[in-house]
């Protein structure tokens, strides 16, 4: 038998309509923030990816699912889709007539990382991305409405962690205090982060590996080092989600797995689940359209991990797998036609109903109703078919009675209707 590719998953039944539920509730909210949907490909060049995310990141060093296509060309399976909308908005010039532009995306992003509970190779985000302006409340606006999102789906145990990333303008001074500390621990860290530590830094207050959590939990503060510029936007994007009462925590050791960060960078984190506690991601990247060859225009933006969020809406308990309202049980040759046209006019009216075209008996169809966990099952056979009436039975309360032939699609349409 052939099996799965290992991180790769199915969402099966009974889980794809929590998965359509989040989409549609998310699609709803951010078009009422006044996004627009992109459809981008899942498959781009590797150098724009390389370009974006940055040589020595974790994704571009080891984790992308990169080959040759059949004429040389190096390809990438998108590993997030920043980079991919960038270049898009460069591509078509979406800035030409209003630099300012918010676009959201849903889709499946591939990283050949350790498969884990809540880390798969193919992973899905909802993402959003603002282009255009470079204002604090933007930035405010974005962590907001990923806390309505959450709310909306019954997610409570959510804080955002902020931090600034500072700018080109004060980073470096950080960097150099960062590197002087690193150096006096290098000796507590990984193999990684000692190789990476003079390349990048940063990238060493985000390693995962406890050893290194615990050699770097007294490093320097970025928010000591900011510039007056970066200072300002943090203290107003701050003031910003305490007008909007959307409580936050700041977190001085939050930097992005990305290159392209600056200013504001933010988390969505939650107890619910265990070491993978990030449910989005996100921040400021004032620098990347122009590093991509478009004009200088800022922008910011979010992914949030769809299975991690699913995981948490799934732990509320809610179901969203809808069962049929009625099931048809034909019994003998002359019901079966009868039965097929209409659960055709009712499925087609939103009633939903179901029937099988096998002729088994009574008892087998009863029992395959209760299995499919049909609200009423309507009888119909050759008696029914003389008194020219069926028998609707509440498969809740087992209540029975007549519905006439005459009028059955209304009258099975006002009983059983949606109330909505
Ligand atoms: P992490 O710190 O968990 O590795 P990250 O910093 O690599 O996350 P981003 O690149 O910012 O994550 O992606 C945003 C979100 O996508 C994360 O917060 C997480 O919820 C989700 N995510 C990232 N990688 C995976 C994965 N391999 N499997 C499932 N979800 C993922
Ligand atoms: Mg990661």
């Amino acid at each position: 038998m052939i099996q799965l590719i290992r991180g790769f998953k199915d969402v099966l039944p009974g889980e794809s309509e929590l998965w359509q539920h989040i989409e549609q509730t998310a699609a709803a909210l951010f078009t009422d923030f006044g996004f627009k949907e992109i459809r981008i490909p899942i498959m781009e060049r590797t150098e724009l990816f390389a370009r974006s995310i940055g040589e020595d990141t974790d994704i571009v060093e080891k984790e992308m699912y990169t080959f040759p296509d059949r004429k040389g060309d190096l390809i990438t399976l998108r590993p997030e889709a920043t980079a991919s909308i960038c270049r898009s908005y460069i591509q078509h010039k979406l800035y030409a007539a209003d630099p300012v532009k918010k676009y959201f995306t849903i889709g499946p992003m591939f990283r050949r990382e350790r498969p884990q509970k809540g880390r798969y190779r193919q992973f899905y985000q909802l993402d959003a991305e603002v282009f255009g302006s470079a204002s604090p409340y933007v930035d405010a606006q974005l962590i907001y409405m990923l806390k309505i999102l959450f709310h909306r789906l019954g997610v409570t145990d959510i804080m955002a962690h902020i931090n600034s990333l500072g700018c080109p303008e004060c980073r470096p001074d950080f960097r150099d205090a960062l590197l002087a500390y690193i150096t006096g621990k290098e000796a507590e860290l990984c193999a990684d982060c000692r190789r990476r530590k003079d390349k990048n830094p940063l990238r060493v207050l985000d390693c995962k590996v406890p050893a290194c959590r615990e050699a770097m939990a007294a490093a320097p503060s970025i928010l000591d080092h900011l510039c007056d510029a970066c200072h300002v936007h943090f203290e107003t994007v701050k003031t910003a989600l305490e007008n909007l009462q959307t409580p936050f925590t700041i977190d001085k050791r939050l930097v992005r797995g990305l290159d392209y960060y600056t200013r504001t960078t933010f988390e969505m984190q939650t107890g619910s689940l265990g070491a993978q506690s990030a449910v989005a991601g996100g921040g400021r990247y004032d620098g990347l359209v122009k590093l991509l060859g478009g004009p200088e225009i800022p922008a910011t933006g979010f992914a949030i991990g769809f299975d991690r969020l699913a995981e948490i809406v799934a732990q509320a308990g809610e179901t969203y797998v809808v069962d049929p309202d009625l099931y048809v049980a034909a019994l003998g040759e002359a019901a079966l036609p009868l039965a097929f046209a209409w659960i055709a006019k009712l499925s087609e009216a939103g009633i939903r109903a179901e029937m099988d075209f096998e002729g088994r008996s009574l008892k087998s169809q009863m029992k395959r109703a209760d299995r499919l966990r049909a609200g009423h099952v309507l009888i119909v056979g050759d008696d029914e078919i003389k008194k020219k009436t069926a028998i609707l039975r509440n498969m809740m309360s087992k209540a029975q009675d007549e519905v006439p032939f005459e009028g059955l699609l209304e009258t099975l349409g006002a009983r059983l209707g949606k109330k909505e």
